[in-house]
């Protein structure tokens, strides 16, 4: 694993005291050996590391991207740069670096969504989204959105209409994606920072719409979204 050009974001050990549920791979416990170490012989405090993971998942985590989003929905020629090199237009906002040195910008509209993968591991834009979650990492995602990704997002609560047209991104140690999701209706009033949260992490996997939770909210129309929910494997 460790010649593998995505193997560069093993960093999926637990601090929350949850479960794996999978056992450790190779890479993660050599991490988490490491760990014990550096603890043990005092030269880490442990507290130290959980304030490291604890920024990626909640701080810097998903609200950069979230800041990306709203950014692009409200101003068009943001929205341009974005789409036409990603990576500089994230950094004016201040975001970058590791495992965000190559964005590209994937936009959602009424005839296309996007979904991100990583199908060798689990490489994910760390500067815009923090650390990926789990379901992220796990094989049976990985595998079964190049596959049947209609199926798995229905699974997950999003069911696309027959006539959109699906497109799966593979997201490698060279190539993060993000996906730009469409900005729901009803939010036309909405300022930057309450569209920005709107925007969720699974939005911008591509793994969910974006919904309008709060503002003047019109209904959606009837049945243009919902058809009736499919049976999968
Ligand atoms: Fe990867």
């Amino acid at each position: 694993m460790s010649d593998d050009p995505h193997d560069r974001d093993a960093h999926t050990h637990d601090h929350g005291g949850g479960h794996h549920p999978a056992p450790l791979s190779p890479v993660e416990m050599r991490a988490r050996a490491l760990e014990e170490l550096l603890t043990a012989a005092g030269i880490v405090d442990p507290t130290f590391i959980d304030g490291v993971v604890n920024a990626y998942e909640r701080d810097i985590g998903p609200m950069n991207g979230a800041r990306v989003v709203a950014r692009a929905w409200v101003d068009p020629a943001y929205r341009g740069r974005l789409l036409t090199d990603a990576t500089k237009a994230i950094a004016e906002l201040g975001f970058g670096g590791p495992e965000g040195e190559h964005m590209v910008v994937v936009e959602n509209t009424p005839d296309v969504h996007n979904v991100v993968v990583c199908t060798l591991c689990s490489c994910y834009p760390w500067p815009v989204l923090g650390l990926p979650p789990n379901w992220y990492k796990s094989p049976a995602y990985r595998a079964r959105v190049v596959r049947e990704p209609r199926a798995v997002l229905a699974e997950m609560g999003l069911v696309l209409a027959e006539s959109v047209e699906v497109r799966v991104w593979d997201s490698s140690a060279e190539i993060r994606y993000l996906v730009l999701p469409e900005r729901p209706p009803g939010t036309e009033t909405l300022a930057e920072e309450e569209l920005a949260a709107l925007v969720t992490r699974d939005a911008m996997i591509g793994t969910a719409h974006v919904a309008a939770r709060h503002g003047p909210i019109s209904p959606p129309p009837s049945g243009s979204t919902s058809p009736p929910r499919q049976q999968t494997p």
